[in-house]
């Protein structure tokens, strides 16, 4: 049976009805997601000052005990140091999250982010240059470590990102990249065989200690809380809610493809603990 054969038997409204939804506008309307799951996420990052007053609250927290810390330090102790991540801590990956929106693209995309990151997208986060600047006029060393894997170009492209945005200590001495492993305890540990590493830097539990790496949400709060005296003091901690291993102890990966059964179990994850109307 054809729309055609039953025109003269469907009521005239219900005709006009099938034609409007018949059009390729309304087709590809009904084709795409019904919304993007992120929309709130990368909304509140591109434009809330409050995002950006995080990051100056995080870098003024960090000056401070960047002072006490010299302060006591003593002639003759281990040189003092800063560990710092890279994206979303110092380097902000806004207009790449820009880009996936415009794209209508959710999740995570492998091949736009190397694209971004080749093209040198990132620029440095609120605060950043100046705080790093700061800590190097004290004589005091960052390293960065950071996982990312552009292929054979990742050291590279990571390096002209810090040094495009007039990042201090963008050399080979200060930057260790992980392209196999999002684990940065053997440089962090090596790093403190030599320095006194007063402050950690980053957007991810995963920056300051590997423990933290686990799927489950609940399990990931609970290694936090182990640990709460340490945010504000050694680890610095930037917000960030469009990517990070929170994402893996809802999906068991931290870069989920946009299919609909992860679109599903991330608004289920969006519902828990939710309150319920009582009758
Ligand atoms: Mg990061």
């Amino acid at each position: 049976m054809t729309i055609k054969n039953h025109r003269t038997s469907v009521a005239p409204w219900l005709f006009s009805l099938l034609a409007i939804t018949c059009t390729p506008a309304f087709a590809e309307q009904a084709s795409t997601p019904p919304s993007n799951l992120l929309t709130a996420a990368v909304a509140w990052k591109q434009t809330a000052a409050e995002f950006e007053a995080l990051y100056y609250q995080g870098f003024n927290i960090a000056r401070l005990q960047l002072d006490r810390a010299l302060q006591e330090h003593k002639a003759g102790d281990r040189p003092l140091a800063i560990i710092s991540d890279v994206d979303d801590t110092v380097l902000s990956s806004n207009s790449y999250w820009g880009y996936m929106i415009n794209s209508g693209k959710e999740f995570f995309d492998d091949e736009a982010w190397d694209k971004w990151v080749a093209d040198n997208g990132p620029v440095a986060t609120p605060g950043a240059v100046e705080f790093l600047k700061y800590a190097q006029s004290k004589g005091v060393e960052v390293f960065y470590v950071t996982s990312r894997d552009q292929g054979e170009k990742t050291y590279e492209y990571a390096l002209a990102n810090l040094r495009k945005n007039q990042l201090p200590y963008a050399d080979d001495q200060h930057l260790t990249v992980y392209r196999d492993s999002s684990n940065k305890e053997p440089r962090q540990q090596e790093i403190a065989k030599d320095h006194n590493v007063v402050l950690m830097l980053g957007d991810n539990l995963n920056d300051f200690k590997r423990k933290y790496y686990v799927a489950d949400v609940k399990q990931r709060s609970s290694l936090m809380t182990e640990d709460k005296e340490q945010f504000g003091r050694k680890f610095i901690l930037f917000p960030n809610p469009t990517d990070g291993h929170w994402l893996k102890a809802i999906f068991g990966d931290s870069e989920p493809p946009a299919t609909a059964e992860n679109r599903a179990k991330f608004k289920a994850a969006a519902g828990a603990n939710a309150w319920q109307v009582k009758d």
